[in-house]
């Protein structure tokens, strides 16, 4: 049976079917060691070891295991979600122009910005998941690439990645697309014509919130983009280290299970949240009143762990509740097998973010605990 029609939740827990070839052991060893030796004829005795920053056994492990589950032929590991996406960006051509989503994950816009405007590189914002706004941006600003943040944080819209890869492709731009709050179990953007997909793997990839780690995979690995990235990552010596990369692998065996367990409870959280008086809105794409509901259920198998609550009453009310949750941590990040909260106009003051808007993780506690925990926090 070939690996692309296995389930995630079996590719997942066999490690891609990785088995050690010198001991036998069902999961990789730790080579610490950062430069591989030669015979006496000068021939690298292993041939795919020559020196840490060009790649090690182990980080190939866990990027075989990526891509087997993006469904793609190469995937490559970088030490942070955020120096994968500057791994892309940096490697464009002076003069490049650039499309990127707003209201994505501000630690991306905020990098963006200050890179484009240090090289040279037009840089152009807009809300991209409103596909006519894509359409008309592509057709005012012709870009190199398109990037798109889908489901965005901690917005929660949904960008179509079909037809946004055909609005892109049309034009000659490349389209990449931060699926971190989807994962690889959820949405396979490849699948759906994204050149490049992006993920944070510090996030759910990981689960556990002891890794910080960034991946790429794409389908065009001959491609110019995909080669300078790479060159990019061995000679510039952004690399993730042996021990990371062993983490990863230990997390990405329970990846389905803990998704599928996150998507479920974050889904009766979101539809008790939505009917609660003292709850503005909810931002989740599995909500049927999600204004990208519809374009989520055709590239989501399911929608994820990430949700945004607005609590009537702006910052004092959201603080307060946030303040009174006991099992959610107050904490960033998002895709942890631990529930976290954040009030996100604390750390984008300037963004638009409603005062009112708590991000939530969820994680892979009881659910019923969960939504008592909000309800309890909301009446205090
Ligand atoms: N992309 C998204 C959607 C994120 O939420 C984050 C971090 O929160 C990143 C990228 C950056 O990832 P990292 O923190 O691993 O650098």
């Amino acid at each position: 049976m070939s690996n692309n029609s296995l389930s995630a939740h079996t590719i997942a827990a066999q490690a891609a079917g990785f088995i050690d070839r010198v001991s036998g052991a069902v999961t990789p060893a730790i080579q610490p060691a950062v430069t591989y030796a030669r015979d006496r004829d000068n021939a690298l005795i292993h041939p795919d070891n020559f020196y840490g920053r060009y790649g090690v056994e182990v980080t190939r492990v866990a990027e075989d295991l990526l891509a087997k589950l993006e469904n793609a032929k190469a995937a490559q590991l970088h030490p942070s979600g955020m120096a994968a996406i500057s791994a892309i960006i940096r490697a464009l051509p002076h003069g490049s122009t650039l499309l990127m989503q707003s209201q994505i994950y501000w630690g991306t816009t905020l990098w963006t910005r200050g890179y484009a405007e240090r090289h040279g590189i037009k840089l152009v914002e807009a809300e991209l998941s409103d596909l006519g706004v894509l359409a008309e941006s592509v057709a005012n600003h012709a870009p190199d690439l398109v990037f798109i943040e889908t489901p965005s944080n901690p917005w929660l819209r949904v960008t179509d990645i079909g037809e946004s890869a055909k609005i892109v492709h049309k034009a000659g731009g490349l389209l990449v697309a931060d699926c971190t709050a989807a994962t690889p179990v959820l949405t396979r953007a490849l699948d759906f014509g994204a050149d490049i997909v992006m993920h944070s793997a510090t996030k759910a990839i990981n689960g556990h919130s002891d890794v910080l780690a960034g991946v790429l995979a794409t389908n065009d690995s001959d491609s110019k983009l995909w080669h300078s990235i790479t060159e990019d990552r061995a000679v510039g010596g952004a690399v993730i280290g042996p021990f990371e990369a062993w983490l990863l692998i230990r997390g990405m065996r329970t990846l389905p299970l803990r998704i599928e367990r996150m998507s479920e409870t974050a889904q009766k959280l979101a539809n008790h949240l939505n009917a609660h008086p003292l709850v503005e809105d909810v931002f989740y794409p599995g909500l049927k009143n999600h204004a990208g509901h519809a374009s989520a259920q055709k590239q989501m198998s399911a929608f994820g762990g990430l949700l945004s609550v607005v609590v009537k009453g702006g910052a004092e009310r959201a603080l307060a509740t946030c303040g009174a949750l006991n099992l959610f941590h107050r904490a960033t990040s998002l895709g942890g097998v631990e529930s976290l909260v954040e009030h996100r106009h604390t750390i984008e003051p300037n963004t638009g973010i409603p005062e009112g808007l708590l991000r939530v993780s969820v994680g892979i506690e009881d659910a019923n605990d969960l939504i008592a925990d909000w309800d309890q926090a909301l009446a205090c």
